[in-house]
């Protein structure tokens, strides 16, 4: 029977980031039941790293997890390189924009300003912007492979095509039933993405009412004669359509949320052609062909914070779930939190302020 001081549940980037950095403190096993890390949510996300983005505990964990992505002595250099995000208000949308830089403090910005910065767009599209310079693009594949790195150079292991089936209470610890074999563990660590909620039950906990939405994204090739690799990422205020510069093309995403059971989700013909409709009424460029599209799931409890902390049904059960659309900028803070949490570490002062809004507790009160 093998035996780990901590399973982490879920290869993405919330399990492969904790499992990294609780593998300096504990023996750890990373399962993943797809046949490669990074497969679901993390292997189709957009990956941009913003402080102005999502609830209040994602923007502070968000704030908490930046020198980790942009720690400039990394041998390979930092994981997030600007990019900038600017949020585009078309006109009737001027009020939105307003809150959205009393909330923030950012800069408001004019239309010209904004097409000074994104000549794509048209003018008559556009009544202003909100500019959140210090936005970064993360390298997800290396950040990723960095945490895998990691996990491997701390004596950690990484078991794909390990679907976790069944899960028992084994002294303080649970025994788990995988399809690759049983493992006792110390620990449990609940960071399977959309699944969490069901990983839970089969430890017989209550689930949080995770909820999956599905989101889409396209590349395309920019405009004829247009070089987008210095545009900031363009978002509509209402996050109704976005698009950002990829690798020489443009990631579009018409920004939907429709919510649908956890799955290997694929696009909609429906929505892709919906991100083409709003990008092509916002720039007037009718694009030629679409390169890729795929969908990936942002899974929300319900009051939409993120989840980090002990289940109170069992101390050593630790979520970490409910990342939303922020699980890869906000993924070096939350495994700091996993790893305390299994006793690996010591938290700073201003992560541990943050437990309480990030407990599953505050969703079982009552
Ligand atoms: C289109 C799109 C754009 C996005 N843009 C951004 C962005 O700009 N910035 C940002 O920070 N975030 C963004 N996100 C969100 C981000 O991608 C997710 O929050 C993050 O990837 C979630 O990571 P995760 O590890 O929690 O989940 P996942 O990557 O889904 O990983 C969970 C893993 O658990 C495994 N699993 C489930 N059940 C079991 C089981 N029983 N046994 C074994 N393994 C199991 C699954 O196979 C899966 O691989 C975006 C998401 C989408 C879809």
């Amino acid at each position: 029977m093998d035996r780990f001081d901590v399973v982490v549940i879920g290869a993405g980037i919330a399990g492969a980031s904790a499992a990294a950095r609780i593998a300096a403190a504990r023996h750890v096993c990373l399962l993943e039941r797809e046949a490669r890390p990074g497969t679901q949510a993390t292997g189709r996300s957009a990956t941009m790293f913003a402080l102005a983005y999502g609830d209040r505990a994602t923007r502070r964990l968000a704030a908490a997890s930046r020198a980790f992505l942009t720690d400039p002595d990394r041998p390979d250099g930092p994981l997030a390189s600007p990019r900038g995000m600017l949020h585009v208000a078309s006109p009737g949308q001027e009020a939105a924009l307003r809150t959205l830089a009393e909330e923030t403090g950012l800069p408001v910005l004019s239309a010209a300003e904004v097409i000074g910065r994104l000549p794509v767009l048209r003018p008559e599209r556009v009544a202003g912007g909100v500019l959140d310079a210090a936005a970064d693009a993360i390298d997800d594949h290396r950040f990723l492979q960095c945490c895998l790195r990691d996990l491997k150079a701390a004596g950690g292991e990484l078991r794909c095509g390990a679907e976790v089936t069944a899960i028992a209470a084994e002294g303080a610890g649970f025994r788990l039933e995988t399809s690759a074999g049983p493992i006792v563990a110390g620990w449990i660590v609940n960071a399977a993405g959309a699944w969490a909620d069901q990983v839970a039950q089969l430890a017989g906990l209550a689930p949080l009412g995770l909820c999956a939405l599905r989101r889409t994204a396209l590349t395309i090739d920019p405009p004829d004669g247009q070089d987008p690799s210095r545009w900031p990422m363009a978002i509509d205020v209402a996050e109704q359509w976005y698009f950002k510069p990829e690798g020489g093309r443009l990631l579009l995403s018409p920004g939907d949320a429709a919510e649908v059971a956890p799955q290997d989700v694929q696009p909609e013909e429906w929505d892709v052609a919906v991100a083409i409709d709003r990008y092509t009424g916002l720039t007037g460029h009718e694009p030629r062909r679409i390169h890729a599209s795929w969908a990936g799931l942002r899974s929300f409890v319900p009051d939409h914070a993120p989840v980090a902390g002990a289940d109170p049904g069992h101390p050593r059960f630790v979520w970490l779930a409910g990342q939303g659309g922020a699980g890869f900028m906000t993924a070096p803070a939350m495994a700091e939190i996993a790893c305390a949490a299994v006793g690996g570490g010591a938290l700073s002062d201003e992560l541990a302020a943050l437990l309480p809004d990030l407990s599953p507790a505050r969703l079982m009160a009552s």
